[in-house]
C-alpha cells in the first residue's frame, strides 16, 4: 500500500479492483460449479421471506469495435448468430426457474453487453416477454439498457419505451472527434442531443451518460467542450470511468497509439477539472466515477444513507439477489457468486447439454461478509460507524483490523479521512482515494502479489 503523501503521487501509482463486488471477480474459483449456484438457489427457496430479485441479460454482440473496449463482447455483423443465442439464454431462463421454486418481485432488469440494441426490436421485445412469463416483476420495477446511440432512432427508442424500458444508458465516451476516429467510435453530437430530446419526450425516468477519461487526443481543453456540449443535455446521471490501458490483454487496445494518450498528470488534471465543472453545473459526486442530479434518486438515495452498490454500479436498491443471464454473466444468490462461460461456445455448448454454464465463482465465509460490508460503506457512504460493524458481525473493529487500522492513520495524517475511536470518515479528497482507502481491507490482496493485473486507478 502506498504512503499517500501527495494525491497524485497515489492516483498515479496505485491500481485495484472497483468493487462493484467482494471478493472482485478475479478472485472467482473453478471450484465453484453448476452444483455450488443450485445449492444457492435451493438454500434461497427454502429462506421464510423471500429476497427480491435484481436481473441482468449480457447481451454480447457489437457490429464494431471500439479499440479501447475491454468488455465480453462478439464483434460479427452475422446477425444470424442471435437466434441460437436467445435460445440458449431462453433455456437458461428455464432452467433457473425452474431450481428457484417460489417466485419473488423483480425490482430491477438490466440489459448489458456488447450492444444490447445490435437485437431488433422483434427480439428484444421476445426477450422481455420470456422474462415477464418467467419472473413477477414488480410495479415500479426498473428497467434499464445500454444503448450504443449508434444503433438507434426515435422509432427504436420508442419501442423500448412500449417494452417497459424506463431507464436509458448511453454510451457516449467522448464528443471530440479526433478521440472517437481515434478509438473507431464515430457519434456526432446531434445524434446524441436527438436521442436525448427523444428520450425525455417519451418519458424515460432516467436518462445516464457514459463517458471514458483518458483516451487517445484527449486533454482538458476537448474534456472541457465534451462537458459544455453535455451540460446542454443535462442527463440526470453521468459516469466517467477512467481508461485502463493493457493491450496485452485487451487485443482490440493495440490500436490505440501509446503516444496519443494523455499523461497521467495531463489525466489527473482532467478528473479534477471535471469534478469541479460538474459540481459547478449541480452535479452531486455519488462516488468513484459517478456524479448525479441533485434529484435523481442516486443523490437522494446518498444524503439519506440509502446507497448501494452492485454489478451495475450504485444503485437505490436494497440488496437483492441477482441473477444474471448469458455468456459471462455474474449471479449472486445469498453468499454465492457465480460466473457463466465466457466463451460463447462453451456457454452455448453448456446449455444446448441442459447444463448451468457456470465456470466459476465463490461462496463468501464470514470473513468475507465483513469485508463486503465495511467496503461497501466505505464506496457509498464514505463512512465506518465500528460500533454498528461490531453489533452486526460480534467483532472488536480495531482489534479485528488492527493492520487496516494503523494503515489508515497514514490516510489520516494527509488530511483524505478523519480517524477516531469510533468512526472512519472520508474528506473531500478521501473521496478521489475510495478504491485505495477500500483496498486496505481487501484480505485477498494481502494474500497475493497481483496487483499488477489490475486496471490502473487512473
Ligand atoms: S465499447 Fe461497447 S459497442 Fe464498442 S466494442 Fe465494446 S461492447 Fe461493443
Amino acid at each position: 500500500m502506498n504512503t499517500p503523501n501527495a494525491l497524485s503521487d497515489i492516483l498515479a501509482q496505485a491500481t485495484g479492483p472497483r468493487y462493484t463486488s467482494y471478493p472482485s471477480a478475479d478472485r472467482f474459483s473453478e471450484a465453484v460449479c453448476e452444483r455450488t449456484f443450485l445449492d444457492a438457489l435451493h438454500d434461497r427457496s427454502l429462506a421464510p421471506a423471500q429476497t427480491p430479485l435484481s436481473l441482468y441479460v449480457h447481451l454480447p454482440f457489437c457490429k464494431s469495435i471500439c479499440y479501447y473496449c475491454a468488455c465480453n463482447k462478439v464483434v460479427t455483423r452475422n446477425t444470424d448468430l442471435v437466434p441460437e443465442y436467445m435460445e440458449a439464454v431462453f433455456r437458461e431462463i428455464d432452467m433457473v426457474t425452474k431450481a428457484l421454486r417460489s417466485p419473488a418481485p423483480v425490482l430491477q432488469l438490466h440489459l448489458g453487453g456488447g450492444t444490447p440494441t445490435y437485437l431488433t426490436d422483434g427480439q428484444l421485445e421476445l426477450l422481455v416477454l420470456k422474462l415477464e412469463s418467467s419472473f413477477v416483476f414488480g410495479a415500479k420495477a426498473e428497467r434499464s439498457i445500454e444503448v450504443d446511440p449508434r444503433t438507434v432512432d426515435k422509432e427504436r427508442l420508442s419501442a423500448l419505451r412500449t417494452m417497459g424500458f424506463n431507464r436509458l444508458s448511453l454510451g457516449v465516451q467522448d464528443f471530440n472527434l479526433e478521440t472517437q476516429k481515434a478509438v473507431n467510435r464515430l457519434q456526432p453530437f446531434e445524434q446524441v442531443a436527438h436521442l436525448s430530446e427523444s428520450a425525455r419526450a417519451l418519458g424515460f425516468e432516467s436518462l445516464n451518460f457514459d463517458f471514458i477519461l483518458g483516451l487517445p487526443h484527449q486533454s482538458r481543453a476537448s474534456l472541457q467542450e465534451t462537458l459544455r456540449k453535455t451540460l446542454k443535455l443535462r442527463p440526470d446521471r453521468l459516469a466517467i470511468y477512467n481508461y485502463a490501458h493493457l493491450p496485452e490483454r485487451f487485443k482490440p487496445q493495440r490500436r490505440i497509439l501509446i503516444e496519443t494518450l494523455p499523461s497521467v498528470s495531463e489525466k489527473i488534471a482532467m478528473q479534477t477539472m471535471a469534478i469541479e465543472t460538474l459540481q459547478a453545473a449541480g452535479y452531486e459526486h455519488i462516488g468513484m466515477d459517478h456524479f448525479a442530479l441533485p434529484t435523481d434518486e442516486l443523490a437522494v438515495a446518498k444524503r439519506q444513507g440509502l446507497l448501494h452498490r452492485n454489478f451495475q454500479g450504485y444503485t437505490t436498491l436494497p440488496d437483492a439477489d441477482l441473477l444474471g443471464f448469458g455468456v459471462s454473466a455474474i449471479s449472486r444468490v445469498g453468499a454465492t457468486f457465480t460466473q457463466n462461460e465466457r466463451d460463447l461456445e462453451s456457454y452455448q455448448d453448456a446449455v444446448n447439454m441442459w447444463l448451468l454454464p457456470i465456470a466459476r465463482g465463490h461462496v463468501c465465509g464470514l470473513e468475507d461478509l465483513l469485508r463486503q460490508h465495511v467496503i461497501m460503506a466505505l464506496m457509498c457512504q464514505g463512512f465506518i460507524d465500528f460500533q454498528s460493524v461490531e453489533a452486526a458481525f460480534l467483532i472488536d473493529f480495531k482489534k479485528h483490523f488492527a493492520r487496516e487500522y494503523a494503515a489508515l492513520q497514514s490516510y489520516a495524517s494527509a488530511g483524505h479521512l478523519v480517524l477516531t475511536e469510533e468512526s472512519v470518515e472520508l474528506t473531500e479528497t478521501g473521496w478521489f482515494l475510495l478504491r485505495n482507502i477500500a483496498m486496505v481491507f481487501d484480505a485477498y490482496l494481502h494474500q497475493c502479489r497481483l496487483l499488477s493485473n489490475y486496471s490502473r486507478v487512473l
